[in-house]
Formats: C-alpha cells, sequence, structure tokens
C-alpha cells in the first residue's frame, strides 16, 4: 500500500472550492487528508488561462470580500496578490428594448431611470405595507409582490441569470436570495430592513479586512492563485496529500454500516473506513468521508447503498451554461465598456445571459489597445443555446452583442469554456429537500456531503461551508 493510499483520518472527493477548504482547515487542525480529483489540477469551476497577452477565467470571474476570504488571504499571504475592481464596475448595465441601459445607483438615479414607471414607483411607496408571506415562494412572486412586475422584469430577472443563471419563476425566495427574504421576515418590509441594515453597519462597523468587506476582487494571476495557494498549504503541512487525475469511480461503506433494507450489514464493506475507488483500479481510504462533488455525481456513487437520497440528490438541476470570451480591438467596439458588464433581462428574449467587461473590470486581461469581453450563454430557461460547436456559440453571443456594444469587426481571440452542469438551481421545495439530506445523512456514520449545492453557490460561500465542515468534523470522534 503506498503512502497515498494509506487509510487518512478524513478522504475528500473533489477539490473544488469546498473540498480544498475542507482540507486546507482539516489539515490546519492536525488531521490527515487524502484529497481525490478527476480533474488534471485542482479548483473545480475555479480555473485561469493565460493565452499571451490574455487572461480568462474558466468559471468565476471575481470575489465579493467576505471574512473567510479575509481569512484565507492573510494566512495564505496573498494580500500582494489582490486586485480590486476598477471602480467603474459599480455601473451595471442592462439591456431594455434593445439597448444598454445603465442600473440606478441611488435614489436620484432611480426616479430618472427609463427602466421603471410610474406603476413602479407607486408599487415600490407601498411596499413597507405589504404582509410578509407565510409560505415558501418563488423568487418571481416573492419580487412581484413585493416589488411590482417593473422591478422583477428588469432588475431582478437579469439578477438572478447573472447569479444562477436561473429562472426566477422556479428559484425558492427563501432558499436562493435568503437575505432579501430575512428582511421581510425580520423588519416585514425590504425598504425598512434595508434602512434598519445601513443604520446598524454605521453603528457597528464591519471589523478591519483587507480588502475591505464588501469590495470586488480578484488576484493579478486571475483566481486560481487562491486554488493553488490552498493546495499548496495542504501539502506543505505533510499531512495532506492531493491526487489530480483521480476519477472516482465507486464508494464503498465500511463494514460496520448497514445498508438500507439490509438487516446484515455491509459485509463486503471495508474494516477501516470508507473507500473510494478511482477509475486507474486504486483504492483510497478515510475513517471519515467527504463527498464535495456535485449533487448528481455524489447520486452516482450513493445510489447502490441508499437510493432515496440519490433520488434527492438527483433532484437538483444543473442548467446548462458556456462562457465565452472574446477579444476585439478597442476601436471595434463603439460601448464604452464603462461598467462590470451588461445583463440582458429574459423579456428581451435573446439568448445570451450577459456578458462581463473584463478588461475593465481587471487589469492585465487583455492586450494594450485591446479588450476583453465573456459572455454566459444558456441557463435554466434556455439550456440547449450552451450547446453546439465554437463557431455556432461564437455567433449566436455576437448576434446578441454587436447591436448592443456596436461591435464592428469579428474577435481576435475567443476562449470558449463550456459547463454542461453549471449552477446547481436552489428551487421551490429546496428548504425541505435539504432537511430530507439531514436527516438520510444521519443513515451513515462519518460520510458527510458537501458543495455548493448545499449552502451558497458564491466561491466565498463553498469556502466557508468547507471551513465548517472541518470544524464539524473535528468535533466528531469516528463510529464505533
Ligand atoms: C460559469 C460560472 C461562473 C461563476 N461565477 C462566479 C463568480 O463570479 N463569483 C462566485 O463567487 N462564484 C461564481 N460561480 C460559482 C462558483 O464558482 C462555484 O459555485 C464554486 O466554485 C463551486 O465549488 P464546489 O467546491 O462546490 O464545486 P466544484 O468547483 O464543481 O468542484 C467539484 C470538483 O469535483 C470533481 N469531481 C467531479 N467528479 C469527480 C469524480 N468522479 N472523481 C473525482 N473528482 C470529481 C471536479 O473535477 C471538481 O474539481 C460561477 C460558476 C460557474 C460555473
Amino acid at each position: 500500500m503506498t503512502e497515498a493510499t494509506a487509510s487518512a483520518d478524513l478522504l475528500i472527493i473533489g477539490a473544488g472550492a469546498t473540498g480544498l477548504a475542507a482540507a486546507y482547515f482539516a489539515t490546519a487542525q492536525g488531521q490527515r487528508v487524502t484529497l481525490l480529483d478527476a480533474a488534471p489540477q485542482v479548483g473545480g469551476a475555479i480555473g485561469t488561462i493565460r493565452d499571451d497577452s490574455w487572461q480568462t477565467e474558466t468559471g468565476p470571474n471575481s470575489l465579493m470580500q467576505s471574512p473567510i476570504l479575509s481569512e484565507l488571504i492573510a494566512a495564505l499571504h496573498l494580500s500582494d496578490e489582490v486586485v480590486l475592481a476598477n471602480p467603474l464596475a459599480k455601473k451595471r448595465f442592462v439591456s431594455q428594448h434593445g439597448h444598454p441601459v445603465a442600473l440606478p445607483m441611488g435614489p436620484g438615479s432611480l426616479l430618472s431611470s427609463p427602466l421603471f414607471g410610474i406603476a413602479d414607483f407607486w408599487h415600490l411607496l407601498k411596499e413597507p405595507w405589504i404582509k410578509p408571506a407565510t409560505q415558501e415562494e418563488t423568487i418571481a412572486d416573492f419580487m412581484r409582490r413585493r416589488l411590482g412586475q417593473g422591478f422583477l422584469d428588469w432588475a431582478v430577472d437579469p439578477f438572478v441569470s447573472g447569479v444562477y443563471a436561473g429562472d426566477p419563476n422556479r428559484l425558492s425566495a427563501w432558499a436562493a436570495i435568503p437575505k432579501m427574504r430575512a428582511l421581510e421576515a425580520e423588519h416585514g418590509s425590504l425598504i425598512r430592513g434595508g434602512i434598519a441594515k445601513m443604520r446598524a453597519a454605521k453603528r457597528q462597523p464591519a471589523p478591519p479586512m483587507h480588502p475591505k468587506k464588501g469590495s470586488l476582487f480578484s488576484f493579478k494571476n486571475g483566481m486560481a492563485t487562491l486554488t493553488q495557494a490552498l493546495a499548496q498549504a495542504i501539502t506543505a503541512t505533510g499531512r495532506g496529500h492531493i491526487e489530480t487525475e483521480a476519477r472516482v469511480t465507486a464508494i464503498n461503506p465500511p463494514i460496520n454500516i448497514t445498508p438500507l433494507g439490509n438487516p446484515l450489514g455491509n459485509p463486503l464493506g471495508n474494516p477501516s473506513g470508507w473507500e473510494a475507488t478511482t477509475a486507474d483500479g486504486r483504492s483510497w481510504q478515510g475513517k471519515k468521508l467527504l463527498l464535495a462533488t456535485p449533487a448528481w455525481r455524489s447520486a452516482e456513487w450513493i445510489a447502490p447503498f441508499d437510493e432515496a437520497l440519490a433520488a434527492d440528490l438527483n433532484a437538483i438541476e444543473y442548467p446548462s451554461v458556456t462562457a465565452v470570451a472574446l477579444g476585439f480591438p478597442r476601436a471595434a467596439v463603439a460601448h464604452p465598456l464603462d461598467g462590470f458588464g451588461l445583463l440582458i433581462p429574459s423579456r428581451e428574449g435573446r439568448q445570451t445571459l450577459g456578458v462581463l467587461f473584463s478588461s475593465t473590470l481587471f487589469p492585465n486581461r487583455a492586450p494594450d489597445a485591446h479588450v476583453l469581453l465573456t459572455a454566459f450563454i444558456g441557463g435554466r430557461r434556455r439550456p440547449e443555446a450552451a450547446e453546439g460547436d465554437d463557431d455556432t456559440l461564437i455567433e449566436r453571443v455576437l448576434h446578441d452583442l454587436r447591436p448592443l456594444l456596436g461591435i464592428q469587426s469579428a474577435p481576435v481571440f475567443q476562449r470558449i469554456q463550456r459547463w454542461p452542469h453549471a449552477i446547481p438551481q436552489y428551487e421551490l421545495g429546496y428548504l425541505a429537500l435539504q432537511q430530507r439530506l439531514d436527516s438520510a445523512l444521519t443513515r451513515h456514520p462519518d460520510l458527510l456531503l458537501g458543495g455548493n449545492w448545499r449552502h451558497g453557490i458564491a466561491v466565498g460561500d463553498c469556502l466557508a461551508q468547507g471551513k465548517a465542515l472541518a470544524e464539524h468534523i473535528r468535533g466528531t470522534p469516528v463510529s464505533a
């Protein structure tokens, strides 16, 4: 048995943000961890690609500063690598009737914005007196009720596309936008709750962080800086072993676990804990096992010993999204690109969800006198739009963006990243599903499930979840 295949305290499958953070904190606490990933590199959805002077991201392009990111930046000595988003990125555009319109940034610009009309402002005035909902509802129902159809169509719908590539008519307000829902639950109104939060923040400012809380940032050499630093720190402890290109094909519960409906136990189980088998025929053991993989992937491995749990995991939808990064000479794009990017509401009837002005957002993303745009296509409403060969995808995106941004030439650079299962959708019924999962897991001591389908999809949410899992593992003795 090699050192890698020896039984670890914790075996983790999936080296995305969640698995890496869990491994980082668990090794820091003194545990022996084996981390397996099918891909040639760690990071999962996070990945940076350098092509000469072009720098693109495979998935996330930016991070929102939060306590966990602040903690990791300090611990991994990444402060000098941080690059803040251009202040222009505060400005965001949406397409309305085929024209880019800046979203209002304050009450003054809200009143003069062409996006909203008298009926929308009238609805807004009534908002503080609208009764809170008593049962789970979709984002569309929640926002239509509280803010009215105009705000749903031109602000919320594009936001939901930008974050979840999702459909507000399906996503659960309680699960997908829990902070908004909490404002309603605690203050009876989004407006009253928003004001109360601002006052509380003034009274008790956030603890100092670098960059400061709520800042949008990346790293000079891109998002992979963070995942590579985590991987280095894990192995540097001498207690963490990372194996890439290790595609897990099956997991096997320990001998003392009784599969559902089988009173005889699991005679084929591994006596020293959980076991994973990889495509190359090797087997890996851990006293505890964390599956930090997409829900549908974890379901494949769990189905042989818990069909009900696997069915719930499989019920989480993952629409297809493709990221299409395109470079142009600056002079070939008429729009000033003076913002974060442009989102396309579903009412506009386009296939592209939105586009980031990547070279405005961060420096050194494009050669001099050029611009980099990153468009996203597909999503819950039109997953088929994410499919096709490169030329088809580029033409689809340009068909939508040419008139909106005044693009006058063919791209001089392109990089396409397909995500056939891009982002888990926290749809109606999701909270009940999570409760069923929590209760199902009590049937499988020392098995943990994590990933962006559990407690938030942002990279910061996944890192915080990884840390919480490591702490939970430390506090729970291995079952007898
Ligand atoms: C296009 C896109 C844009 C995004 N933009 C942003 C953004 O701007 N900001 C933000 O905060 N978040 C963004 N997100 C969301 C965020 O990136 C993800 O939610 C987060 O990175 C997911 O981390 P994870 O650990 O849950 O899973 P993943 O990153 O999906 O990692 C799962 C890992 O499991 C591995 N795996 C799968 N099957 C096997 C197997 N059989 N054997 C071994 N390993 C396996 C995979 O190789 C992968 O490395 C974006 C996501 C996408 C797809």
